[in-house]
């Protein structure tokens, strides 16, 4: 069987690219199952920098194909933060529930018409011997005034689906894979993928 490797060490991210991704015949593993690899510094100003840099740092190292993704949130009152800062918004090595706390406090007073955001999401793909490829997804919702339910990870509790009138944090996981910023953009690499692995 083929092996992709994931360019990330977040369980939530690992968790949803798996279910994305599993109609593939391949082994996901991820950085979690290369303790060898080294720190990459997130240093890019956007997402598409970000992931590519990930990708390519990760084919040198396993020389295998990777996928890596670099994702955040762009709150329009906040003129597009966290953006890439998003995992660290709080501070280096902050969790998410202090991510939120940061979050919800920035926005203090704002009322929910004026808190929309979107998720935005950057897939890269490298392989041995290709150029990298890279392709971004999006997904609209609006900041709730507070945090509802315990799925998924990172802002999920605080992204609020006006279609749903739920937050990522109370959908389902197959719900959130149908429409989320991650799905969008790795639809649009599939092709690539089930010729690289298939
Ligand atoms: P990075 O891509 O590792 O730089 O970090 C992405 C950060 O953006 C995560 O740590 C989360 O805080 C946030 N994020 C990205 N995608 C999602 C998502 O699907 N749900 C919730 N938070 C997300």
């Amino acid at each position: 069987m083929s092996v992709l490797y994931l360019a990330t060490r977040n369980f939530g991210k690992v968790r949803e690219i798996q279910a994305l991704l599993a109609h593939l015949p391949v082994d996901i593993l991820s950085l979690k199952d290369l303790p060898q690899a080294p720190e990459i510094v997130e240093d890019g100003e956007t997402f598409a920098e970000n992931a590519r840099k990930k990708a390519e740092a990760v084919l040198a190292l396993t020389g295998g194909v990777v996928l890596a993704d670099d994702s955040g949130l762009e709150v329009e009152a906040l003129q597009g933060e966290p953006g890439v800062r998003s995992a660290r918004y709080a501070g280096e090595g902050a969790a998410d529930a202090a991510n939120n706390a940061r979050l919800l406090e920035k926005l203090a007073g704002v009322p929910l018409h004026r808190r929309s955001a979107r998720f935005c999401c950057a897939v890269a793909i490298a392989a041995p011997g290709q150029e990298t490829v890279v392709a971004e997804g999006y997904c609209r919702g609006i900041i709730a005034l507070k945090p509802r339910g315990d799925r998924g990870f990172g802002y999920d509790p605080l992204f609020l689906i006006p279609a749903y009138q739920k937050t990522f944090g109370e959908l389902s996981p197959d719900v959130k894979n149908r429409i989320s910023h991650r799905s969008r953009a790795l639809n649009q690499v599939l092709p690539i993928l089930e010729k690289l692995l298939g």
